[in-house]
């Protein structure tokens, strides 16, 4: 078993958050300087851990990670809970007790009798009282969601995890798992129903963003399934574990402060930030921003599923400098299409609209400045709009591209 081993996708080699060296047997293509911060905005993804393999294979770990800098510390809202004060100190007032006696007969009134209480000796202690929580305030982005016929609509994906992937048994058959993966011969289904109204990450506690993304998981099994399922592969519905503070995952330790999301291919699981703020732009809250997220890692879990991950980690750990930084980078961006994809199969049920995609366009080049391995703001975008447009991950086979457009 190799040693538990993480590697970004930007920088040469695993920072120290990510801990960790890497692995002897997948020597590491020289580095692309140092790593970087995580500018706001965006997602990184890195790599192996301790990799189980198929039945017979050796054993081994991969990780992939995806970081979104578009996180801040969830503003806790500390609420003042003040103790009311129960009659303080002051000497309760006697209580009668009332004895109703039932008329009988004809007699026409009852006859009430009063015992009243002797009066306390010494104070009584009040009591807190736990206020109520604070509703959420009503969502102003509240959407329609039109009934109708959804795919797959009967599907309950079943929670299982399953411990090990597809792995290329050559560098030459890594190639081909990227560019030819089986894959791309399939749809998604779609439309799907995912009928939520946009997550308020920011407002939201820990336990509403949890049940929120875990519903979200589940409308991403119902879009993603049968084209996995038809190419020959399988697809257990990952765990999505929302955290703070520093978590630690089959593939390391990771910190909240940089990360909005990741995928750990160890155990098949997904992670998220759950102190990212509400994102913003001239039109009001970015919406659907989490799930995009979301559907980025869950892009990574296709990918893992269906072999294209490794094969692409390993195909990358064959090239050095700039032609490693490239294979990241279709593997990154990828990961951004299968999200796009996903976005368009919800977008009826969910209500969304057109200026929703504009504003995960907006956002997801807003956030590309400087990174290497995530592609540019045009690469970006191109890539969103190709995802958006289509119901065919071959759409989204980065790996053919030109390298011009994977930039
Ligand atoms: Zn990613």
């Amino acid at each position: 078993m190799r040693g538990r081993t993480v590697h970004p996708v930007w920088g040469g080699r695993p920072t120290a958050a990510f801990g960790g060296a890497p692995p002897p047997a997948w020597p590491q293509a020289p580095g692309h300087g140092a790593p970087r911060p995580y500018p706001a905005g965006f997602t990184r993804f890195a790599a192996p851990g301790p990799m189980p393999r198929r039945p017979g294979g050796a054993g081994g770990c991969l990780l992939a990670a995806g970081i979104v800098g578009l996180v801040g510390f969830l503003v806790v809202a500390v609420l003042g809970y003040g103790l009311a004060s129960l009659g303080s100190l002051a000497t309760p007032t006697p209580r009668p007790s009332v004895t109703t006696l039932a008329p009988t007969g004809t007699t026409p009134a009852p006859t009430t009798s009063v015992t009243p209480r002797p009066t306390p000796t010494k104070p009584v202690t009040p009591k807190p009282v736990t206020p109520e929580p604070k509703p959420l305030p009503v969502n102003p982005y509240t959407r329609q969601h039109p009934g109708g016929t959804y795919a797959d609509d009967g599907y309950n994906p079943p929670r299982r995890v399953l411990t090990w992937w597809p792995t290329a048994d050559s560098i030459a058959q890594a190639k081909r798992w990227r560019t030819s993966n089986s894959l791309y011969a399939h749809s998604v289904a779609t439309p799907v129903r995912c009928a939520r109204d946009p997550m308020r990450i920011g407002e939201m506690s820990v336990a509403a963003q949890q049940a929120g993304y875990d519903a979200v998981v589940a409308c991403l099994m119902r879009i993603w399934r049968t084209p996995v399922e038809r190419a020959g592969d399988t697809l257990p519905r990952p765990p999505v574990h929302v955290f703070t503070g520093t978590v630690t995952s089959a593939c390391g330790k990771v910190s909240a402060v940089n990360v909005g999301g990741f995928y750990c291919t160890a155990n098949g699981a997904l992670f998220m930030n759950g102190t990212m703020r509400t994102v913003y732009n001239g039109q009001g809250q970015v919406t659907f921003w989490g799930e995009e997220i979301l559907a980025h890692e869950f892009g990574h879990h296709v990918q893992a599923r269906t072999g294209i991950l490794d094969a692409s980690w390993r195909y990358q750990y064959s090239l050095k400098g700039n032609a490693a930084h490239v294979e990241a980078t279709r593997r990154e961006v990828q990961a951004e299409c299968f999200a796009a994809l996903a976005m368009v199969a919800i977008r009826r049920s969910a209500g969304m609209n057109a200026s929703d995609y504009a504003a995960f366009v907006e956002v997801r080049r807003r956030s590309a400045g400087g990174l290497p391995d995530h592609g540019t703001a045009d690469t970006l975008e191109r890539w969103l709009r190709k995802g958006f447009t289509s119901a065919r991950p071959a759409q989204c086979n980065t790996f053919t591209a030109p390298e011009s457009q994977v930039r």
